[in-house]
C-alpha cells in the first residue's frame, strides 16, 4: 500500500501522528483538510507551525493539475485530463444528471484488458492508481467545476478489479464520514469481467452498483472484441454474477456495447434473455462510440430500438444510454490518446 498521506485511512494517520508525539484529535484534523482538497500542508492552520513542517518533510504530497479542460456546449458535461506527480496522465468526466452530478474517473494509467473497441488499452497499461490519485480526480473536478459531486462511476481508463485493493482503499476514502461521505449506494464500478475477483468483491458486500461490461450474448461473438473472456468465458462470467446477486443481493448491471453487425442481432438479444433467465439484471444499451483505430461501427439506431424491444419483451429491463459530451471526446480513453498523440508523435 501507498505511503502517501492522503491513501490512508483516518486510523493510519492517528499511527503516524502518534509516533510523532501528536495527540489523537489531530488525526482528524489532518483526515479532514486532506479530504478538503488542500494543496499543502500551510493551509491545515490549526496545526502548529512546527507540526506542519514536519508533516511536509516526512509526508509530502502532491495534487494532480489540469492539462486540457473541455467542456460540451450541448449538455455542460466537462473532461478533464489531469496530469499526476510522475508525469502521467489520465481523464475524468463530470455529467450533469437530473440526479446529480456524476464524475466517471479512471482507475489505471491505460488498461491491460485489450478490448477491441475501446481506445483506453491501445497503449497498453503503464501502471495502476493509487488510491488517492483516484480520490483526487473526484476532489479535484469539484473543487475545479464548482459542482458538488454526489455520485462516481468507475468507468473511466483502466479495469478497476485489475487494481483491486487500490479502489478498495479508494472507496473506503470516499465513503468516509470526515471525508467526501459519498454513499456506496451512489458509486458503480464497472468490470469487463475479472471472475475471482468478483467473487473477492462480493464478499465484502458493498452496496455499490457492480456493472459487467457483457456486449455479447456468447463466447463465439465476445471472443472476437474481448480477450478476458478467453481466460473466463461467459459460463463463468454469468455464474459469477448469479454468485455476486445471491451474495449482495444487488442486481447487476450489464453495459452492451452496440456493434453494428457484431452483437445486434434480435437473435442476439434472444439468447441473451436464454441465458440471463432467473438473473434480476438491467441493460445499458451503449451505441459504439467509433474509436479511430478500430474498423467497428456504431449499430444504427434502428438495430438499438429493435434490440432494446426484444430485451423489454422478455423482461429485461434495458435503457439507451444517452451519449453525453459527443462533441468533447468524453468517451473512454480517447481524450489521453489525442494528447499522447499529439506529444509523443
Ligand atoms: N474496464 C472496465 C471499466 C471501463 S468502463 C470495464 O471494462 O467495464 C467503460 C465502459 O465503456 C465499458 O463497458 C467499456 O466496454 C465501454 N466502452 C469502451 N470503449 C467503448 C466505445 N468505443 N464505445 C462504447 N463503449 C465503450
Amino acid at each position: 500500500m501507498s505511503q502517501n498521506i492522503k491513501s490512508m485511512t483516518q486510523a493510519e494517520i492517528a499511527q503516524i501522528l502518534k509516533e510523532m508525539g501528536q495527540p489523537a484529535f489531530r488525526a482528524k484534523q489532518v483526515y479532514s483538510w486532506l479530504h478538503k482538497g488542500v494543496t499543502g500542508y500551510e493551509q491545515m492552520t490549526n496545526l502548529s507551525k512546527d507540526l506542519r513542517a514536519q508533516l511536509a518533510e516526512r509526508y509530502p504530497f502532491a495534487v494532480p493539475t489540469v492539462v486540457r479542460k473541455q467542456e460540451s456546449q450541448r449538455d455542460g458535461t466537462i473532461k478533464y485530463l489531469w496530469r499526476l506527480s510522475d508525469g502521467n496522465c489520465v481523464e475524468t468526466v463530470l455529467m450533469r444528471y437530473h440526479y446529480g452530478n456524476t464524475v466517471c474517473i479512471s482507475s489505471e494509467v491505460g488498461c491491460p484488458m485489450g478490448c477491441a473497441f475501446c481506445a483506453s488499452t491501445l497503449g497498453g497499461l503503464v501502471r495502476k492508481l493509487e488510491p488517492h490519485e483516484m480520490l483526487d480526480q473526484v476532489l479535484f473536478t469539484q473543487i475545479d467545476s464548482g459542482l458538488p459531486i454526489s455520485h462516481i462511476v468507475l468507468m473511466g481508463i483502466g479495469e478497476p478489479l485489475d487494481n483491486f485493493d487500490n479502489v478498495m482503499r479508494f472507496l473506503e476514502l470516499v465513503n468516509s464520514p470526515e471525508g467526501m461521505n459519498i454513499s456506496m449506494r451512489h458509486i458503480s464500478l464497472s468490470t469487463c469481467g475479472l471472475v475471482p475477483k468478483i467473487d473477492e468483491l462480493a464478499k465484502k458486500k458493498l452496496q455499490l452498483t457492480l456493472s459487467v461490461s457483457l456486449h455479447a450474448p456468447n463466447d463465439a461473438v465476445r471472443n472476437t472484441i474481448m480477450p478476458v473472456n478467453k481466460a473466463y468465458p461467459t459460463e463463468q462470467l454469468l455464474d459469477a454474477c448469479r454468485r455476486y446477486y445471491e451474495q449482495t443481493g444487488r442486481r447487476i448491471s450489464f453495459e452492451y456495447a452496440m456493434i453494428d453487425g457484431v452483437n445486434d442481432s434480435v437473435e442476439n438479444a434472444k439468447e441473451l434473455l436464454h441465458r440471463l433467465k432467473g438473473l434480476p439484471a438491467h441493460f445499458n444499451l451503449i451505441p459504439l462510440n467509433h474509436v479511430e483505430e478500430s474498423p467497428l461501427k456504431p449499430s444504427s439506431r434502428n438495430a438499438v430500438a429493435r434490440f432494446q424491444k426484444t430485451l423489454e419483451d422478455g423482461g429485461i429491463t434495458a435503457t439507451v444510454r444517452r451519449t453525453l459530451g459527443g462533441d468533447i471526446d468524453a468517451s473512454c480513453g480517447q481524450l489521453r490518446r489525442k494528447y499522447n498523440k499529439e506529444h509523443n508523435g
